[in-house]
């Protein structure tokens, strides 16, 4: 086997790595290079910096702004990165809700979506597990309950990483409950802003704020937010899940003491 990168390869090497000594900002660098915390500005002014040159969604089908780059190239990419020591990509939109909604959402959803992912202007964090719902994750008990043309949505989410910056949340819900968990899991994207969310920190061992309980309180949510079928949440789940844990070894460095 030939692990040796091609010609074209080290090309494609040498022109990330030149991008990125001429557009990594100093600033930003110093922090990282002396474990100084980043800040959400640093981390936005960065994604944006990758975003403008078509390489921040670089899984995505080119067709939603993906690069279409080989396996070798999102590695030698991810590399890189890793050796210039630039902040870790928020996985919250980019690597988990974007492809949620690429792939069940409506155009619709994808042209109301996809775009404030992309370009880093929407801040995402994850809805999923509940105090007493973790691994058991299927035993969620959030309730959105059919209203005309909203859900009026209540439960606590916890352990939400960075809701303290998120514009948006997506959620497991529960729309129906039934005698199989799994079932009855519907997949609602939620604005952080809709009265009734609330944001609570939880403070870590480390005393750093990363991590937050987020309270729903008879939170009205349009039924056009709903991804995919009411009640096939699992399955979307799921589908996230895989692109979540394949980036488990990632270490999140906005932390705030
Ligand atoms: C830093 C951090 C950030 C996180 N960010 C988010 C986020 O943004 N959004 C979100 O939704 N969630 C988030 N989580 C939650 C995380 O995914 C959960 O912690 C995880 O699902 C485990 O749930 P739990 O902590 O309730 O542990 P539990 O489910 O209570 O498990 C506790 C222990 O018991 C073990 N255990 C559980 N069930 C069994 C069983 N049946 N048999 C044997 N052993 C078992 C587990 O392996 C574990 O060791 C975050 C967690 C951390 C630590």
């Amino acid at each position: 086997m030939n692990l040796s990168f091609s010609e074209e390869d080290l090309k494609f090497q040498d022109e990330v790595r030149s991008f990125i000594a001429d557009n990594y900002p100093a600033d930003i660098k110093n922090k990282m290079d002396n474990g100084i915390p980043v800040s959400k500005d640093d981390i936005l002014t960065w994604q944006r910096i990758l975003s403008k040159k078509g390489w921040f969604a670089i899984n995505w089908p080119e067709e939603y702004g993906g690069t279409g780059w080989s396996v070798t190239q999102k590695h030698i990419f991810q590399n890189e990165l890793a050796d210039a020591n630039t902040p870790t990509l928020v996985p919250f939109g980019v690597s988990m809700c974007g492809p949620v909604i690429y792939t069940f959402g409506t155009q619709e959803q994808k042209d109301r979506f996809l775009p404030g992912i992309i370009n880093n202007d929407v801040w995402w964090c994850q809805g999923y597990s509940e105090p007493g719902s973790g691994s058991d994750l299927a035993s969620l008990k959030t309730k959105a309950v059919k209203d005309g043309d909203h859900y009026i949505v209540n439960g606590t989410k916890t352990w939400t990483t960075m809701a303290q910056h998120a514009d948006w949340i997506f959620c497991l819900v529960r729309t129906e409950t039934t005698d199989i968990k799994q079932q009855g899991i519907s997949f609602l994207l939620i604005d952080m802003n809709t009265p009734g969310v609330e944001v609570k920190p939880i403070i870590t061992i480390d005393g750093s704020h990363e991590v937050n309980m987020v309270y729903l309180d008879n939170v009205k949510v349009p039924a056009e937010n709903l991804i995919g079928e009411e009640g096939a949440g699992w399955n979307i789940a799921k589908f996230l899940l895989a692109h979540e844990r394949t980036g488990i070894e990632v270490y999140l460095l906005l932390r705030e003491k």
